[in-house]
Formats: structure tokens, sequence, C-alpha cells
């Protein structure tokens, strides 16, 4: 637990909410898989000195004065992510994942080309081009699909079709809701015959691209990556774009971040990002991907012996999407609500072809991220599993859920949340 010590002391109503969140991430088992716990190394960082300054500019070729620290940061960010994805660039100045994208757009096209990337409804992300975001209005987005929901194997033909008919500028692999790994080399094949860049999203599974455990599109000739720093890498809120080989890429890709749509860097949080970045450059980080698998698994395993039906047919990645309406009976929605009762966390979530609407869903979306960084492993994995299908089941049963509301804080106590991970 932190202190806030000057919070308490001038802010009641900040210090009360804070400490609720305290109490909340270390007493409930977090299964949304974009979030997880960042060290305290990574949070002093984010709370630094370095959010007083003004840092315009890229390392050396600064607007403002008094550089001699930022540059040293930002320099070690940019260093420390080219070795973690073998990039031979990397801007660590984009404040989200969606900024990094919307960038990486502007970068690689003008205004009216043509994306071709994953329908939203099969795992694709906001981001990729969702009709009420603003990139929407600047780009023209087309879709690729699955061949079968109950595989994940990508519609490869259908990819092809598409690019020969549509012409994309870029290429987009990469989601937010789909768990299996992707044929990135039939990506860049196909990307080569229409003469589009090839861009991964990776921002779902960051970290398991950097512990080495899912393969790295840069392998198959990817030209560029963009991702969040947050999810499954640990690091602190933030985005990122990092280029395989082409300076000429790059230089664009710097220009867009800035000035072309950001201002002042967030510096305190370029210092954080590259303290996660040790962190997962460490060789216990490798272990740490490996159990993230491993947990995501040994849930599969509960969720298929009870008979419920998995999208994608289960999991190659840390996240599994399951049809609880169509298995269970009971709402996307209602499992949310649910499951939150006896003190896990997760989010409803719209299943490929989905028959129900967007705010009532037929899917939950679970990943093991977070309880993986809380030590957990393959037995407390299962555990959960069967806790969260027992609530599931006893959805109007008060006394089934107090005991397993026991449970889960039984679990939460054994593993609490871990301050530092080197
Ligand atoms: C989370 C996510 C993003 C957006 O990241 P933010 O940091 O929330 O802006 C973009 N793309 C994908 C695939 C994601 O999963």
């Amino acid at each position: 637990m932190n202190e806030y010590t000057y919070i308490k002391e001038q802010d009641d109503a900040i210090y009360q909410a804070l400490m609720g969140e305290e109490l909340r991430e270390q007493r409930g088992i977090e299964l949304i898989p974009s979030e997880n716990y960042a060290s305290k190394a990574v949070r002093e960082a984010n709370g630094s000195v370095f959010t007083n300054k003004y840092s315009e500019g890229y390392p050396g070729k600064r607007y403002y004065g008094g550089q001699q620290f930022t540059d040293v940061i930002e320099t070690l960010a940019i260093e420390r992510a080219k070795q973690l994805f073998k990039a031979k660039y990397a801007n660590v100045q984009p404040l989200g994942g969606a900024a990094a994208n919307v960038a990486m757009y502007f970068a690689l096209m003008e205004p009216g080309d043509t994306v071709l990337g994953m329908d939203l409804s099969h795992g694709g992300h906001l981001t990729h081009g969702h009709p009420t975001t603003a990139i929407n209005k600047v780009f023209n987005f087309v879709r690729y699909k699955m061949k079968d929901v109950d595989t994940g194997e990508i519609d490869y033909d259908h990819l092809r079709q598409m690019a020969l008919e549509h012409k994309p500028k870029i290429i987009l692999a990469g989601f937010s809701a789909y768990s299996r790994e992707l044929d990135y080399a039939k990506f860049v094949e196909i990307a080569k015959e229409v003469g589009a860049y090839t861009v991964a999203d990776i921002a779902h599974i960051t970290g398991l691209i950097a512990g080495g455990v899912l393969k790295n599109p840069f392998d198959y000739g990817f030209d560029v990556m963009t991702m969040t720093t947050h999810k499954s890498l640990r690091g602190p809120r933030g985005g990122m774009i990092v280029v395989r080989e082409d300076a000429e890429l790059a230089k664009r890709i710097d220009k867009a971040v800035f000035p072309g749509m950001q201002g002042g860097p967030h510096m305190n949080v370029i210092a954080a990002k590259a303290v996660a970045f040790q962190e997962a450059l460490h060789p216990n980080f490798k272990e740490y991907a490996v159990q993230i698998l491993k947990n995501a698994k040994a849930m599969e395993a509960v969720f298929k012996k009870e008979g419920i039906r998995l999208l994608c047919g289960g999991t190659d990645n840390h996240l599994l999407l399951a049809d609880v309406y169509g298995s269970l009976g009971i709402t996307g929605k209602e499992a949310e609500m649910v499951l939150d009762e006896v003190g896990i966390t997760l989010n409803k979530n719209m299943i490929a072809d989905e028959p129900r609407t967007a705010m009532d869903p037929s899917g939950i979306r679970f990943g093991t991220p977070a309880m993986t960084t809380r030590g957990m492993k393959e037995a407390e994995a299962t555990k959960l599993a069967e806790l969260m299908i027992a609530t599931m089941r006893a959805k109007d049963d008060a006394e089934a859920k107090i005991a397993i509301q026991k449970e889960v804080q039984a679990l939460c106590e054994a593993f609490p949340v871990p301050e530092r991970f080197v």
C-alpha cells in the first residue's frame, strides 16, 4: 500500500478515492486482459519531477533548454525499446495506443487512403476505424474476417481479395479481442503483392512478444508496430511506435507524433517507460510471459471441460472469449455484474457475428496478465475458472455467492499485489 502523505494532509476527497482504489486492487481478482499492476519503480518514475519539464522535440533537438536529463531518459527508453522489439527505430512519445495509431496513420498515408484491418466484431479495435472515431472521417477502412469463428483462422483468401480490390496503403494486423496467433508471413506476402505497408498493432500482446513467447511480426518482415506500454508489458499508461529498419519511415513517424499530433511529451511517463523496459529485459520477465500463457491454457481447460463455447476454440495468448449466453443462458452484462459481486473483474464483450447488442452482448472477455503478476500459477487459474463458472451458474443464489466471494478473498490474501519485479 502507498502512503500518499501529502495528499492525505491537503485533499481528503482525493485521498479517500485513492485508498478506495488501493483496496479495490488488493481485494479483487483482475481479469480484464488489458490491465496489469505496474511496479513501484515504474510508479515512482511516473510520479517524478519529470512531470515539470517541457521537452518538445527529440533528444538533441529540443525547443527548450534544460534538457540534460530528459535526453538521458528518452534516449534510454528508445534504446531499450529497440532491444525489446528488435527494432531499428522507436518513438516513445505517443500518449497511448490510440494516439500511436493515429500518428502512424498520418505518417504512412494521405487523407482518403485505405486501411485493410480486422473486422471490429471479429476482434479489431475501435482505433482501427470504428464509425464513431475521428480517424474514420479521414481515412477509408475496409475489413477482413475470420474464416471460422470456432477455430479463429483468419480468412487469408478473403484478405488477399480485399487487398487486390481496394489497394490499401496499410494492411493492419492486431486485435483487442482475438485469442490466436497470426500468420504474419502471409500478411507480408499479400502486402508485397499490392504495395502496402504492414503494421501490427500489438497493444494487447506487447509483453508476450517482448517476453519471446509469441511471434515477433518483425521476424516476418512487418514494417511497423504500434503498441501500448501499460497492458501486458506492465509499464505506465502510454503508447509507442517501433520501425523495423526503414529510416525514412521512422522520420515520418517522428514528425507525425510531434509536431503532427502531440505537443510536449510526458517526460515523467517516458521515464516510467524506460524503467518498465528495463524490467522487461530482465530474464525473469520471460518467465512471467511463459506463465501468462500457461495460466490462460489452464482456464481454457476448465471452460472446455464444462462445455462452455470459447470463441476461436480456445487461446494461444493471454485472453479468452466465452459465449456465456449461448452456453449458460447468462448475458455478458449479467455475467460481468455477478462476477463483480464476488470480487472478479472482467468485461462483457461482443462475440463474432453477435446476435445480441453491444451493450448487452453474449460474451465475456478475460485474461491472465494481472493475476499472473500476483504470482498465481495454473492451480490458481484453474480454481478461478471454476469459481467463475460456479458464479455464473449461481447468479441468483445469494448464499452460494457469499461462499465464492470468501474463496476469492482467500486467493487475494495469499497473492498480494507485488511492488517489485527485479
Ligand atoms: C488498447 C488498445 C489500443 C488503445 O490503447 P489506449 O492506450 O487505450 O489508447 C489500440 N489498439 C489495440 C489493439 C488495443 O488493444
